[in-house]
């Protein structure tokens, strides 16, 4: 496998590259704008220069123009992507839109769907949420009971999600719910689109370990929700969800290395300028060894991400192989969070505000915020089941009841 970019693809890298040194918003270089706790703020930001990315031709460049793309190459999409996350930090309002919800509608929404859905992503009109766990179905997702009766041409929701990241900015939701209880749990569910300003949603955020509320938890009280909103068939949405969980591994795998690559070169430079017995920490062998076995571990990250990609450029469906790199990606940061905090010692305690806290409080912050890494998007333990099972076709797993 050739692993370097063709000469195309490097002088539409140098393309991109010189639009965004002239584009990018200038609140986005600042290090305070990517602690800051404003999301409607922040978000707001986001639609702006998602306009602009859209205007001049930057986004959803492999999809087709009938849908408000480009009709381009997956690999100048990789490249945009890879690109937004090195320097743009709210490339995450779009990881849900862009990475999930637009991916899966393209491959199992109907053309009316479509067509008013993805060219509104892809310009930052709608930000969507996912509305898949409850309190009581997160790893055992087909467990929910978030109800749809159907009653002429819409259905009538009710029922609780949470845990659902930007729900309280979302326009949209993508919403698991059942609407047949009298089969097997998994046969009884169906996907619904559903319009968050709808009479009947109510939103609650919630405070996380970070201090911020970046999730919520979502109320559907009589929510009456059109039936040309439904994608696939009723009663089938199990098979929708999947599809929907499978672009969320491997499309945020995309954007993840050359964060933990710059995640990385900063922990570098921490251990070069933090002093220790009157040496830099950089020069002491078991740090040393520490960084560079980091670096060898995003190297195999990023191979594995290759791996990946050569998949879904031959124009195959992601499958359940994305959990390798779900556990990898996960762990990987947890593992470089520590690695800092070992090296600042208590200074690493020190939050946004404090005059001796490293990087205004970043590291305290992105600490914290890693634990719920292994546990977003499906927790470790569920990822390694389904490697076990799907990918190396070993025995069922036992604790589940399916
Ligand atoms: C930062 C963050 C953002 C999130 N954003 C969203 C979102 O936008 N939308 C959304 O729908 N959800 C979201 N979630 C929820 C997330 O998907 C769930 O928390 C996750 O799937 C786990 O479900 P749970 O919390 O109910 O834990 P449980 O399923 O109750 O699991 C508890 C523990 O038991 C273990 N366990 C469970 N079953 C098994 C088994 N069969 N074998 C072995 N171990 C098992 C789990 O690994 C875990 O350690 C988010 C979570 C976090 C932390």
């Amino acid at each position: 496998m050739n692993l370097t970019m063709n000469p195309d693809d490097q002088a539409y890298r140098a393309k991109f590259l010189n639009w965004l040194s002239e584009n990018i918003p200038a609140e986005g270089t600042s290090a305070e704008a990517k602690i800051s706790g404003d999301w409607c703020a922040q978000a707001e930001i986001f639609r702006k220069f998602q306009r602009k990315l859209f205007d001049a031709g930057y986004a959803g460049i492999h999809w087709s123009k009938e849908y408000g793309g480009q009709s381009g190459t997956l690999m100048q999409h990789i490249i945009v992507t890879e690109e937004l996350s090195t320097n743009y930090p709210w490339k995450m309002f779009d990881g849900l839109s862009v990475g999930l919800v637009a991916p899966t509608l393209l491959s199992r929404g109907t053309e009316e769907q479509k067509k008013e859905f993805i060219p509104k992503i892809l310009s930052g009109e709608h930000i969507w949420c996912q509305g898949f766990s409850e309190p009581n179905a997160g790893s055992d997702l087909a467990n929910l009971s978030t109800s749809a009766v159907r009653i002429g041409e819409r259905y009538v929701v009710n029922g609780q999600k949470v845990w659902t990241s930007i729900g309280h900015l979302a326009d949209f939701c993508i919403l698991v719910v059942r609407t047949d209880p009298t089969v097997g749990k998994h046969k009884g569910l169906s996907y619904l689109l559903v319009d968050m300003k709808s009479p009947g949603v109510t939103v609650r955020p919630i405070k996380q370990i970070t201090g911020e509320a970046e999730y919520n938890e979502i109320f559907f009280d009589d929510v009456e929700v059109p039936f040309d909103r439904l994608v696939g068939k009723e009663n089938e949405g199990w098979l929708i969800a999947i599809t929907t969980l499978m672009f969320e591994r491997i499309m945020n795998e995309i954007s993840i290395v050359p964060k933990l690559q710059q995640t990385l070169d900063r922990l570098i430079d921490l251990t070069s300028n933090t002093t220790r017995y009157g040496q830099a920490m950089i020069k002491d062998p078991v740090y040393r060894q520490k960084i560079a076995l980091l670096q060898v571990e995003l190297e195999v990250m990023r191979l594995n991400q290759y791996r990946n990609l050569a998949t879904l450029l031959k124009g195959e469906m992601p499958g359940p192989e994305g959990s390798i790199g779900k556990i990898f990606w996960s762990e990987l940061n947890q593992r470089m969070q520590e690695t800092a905090m070992e090296i600042m010692g208590p200074y690493s305690q020190l939050l946004k505000g404090s005059k001796y806290a490293e990087d205004n409080g970043k590291w305290a912050f992105d600490f914290l915020r890693a634990r719920g890494n292994t546990i977003e998007g499906g927790t470790t333990e569920i990822q390694k089941n389904i490697i076990g099972e799907r990918v190396l076709g070993l025995p069922k797993d036992t604790v589940r009841r399916n």
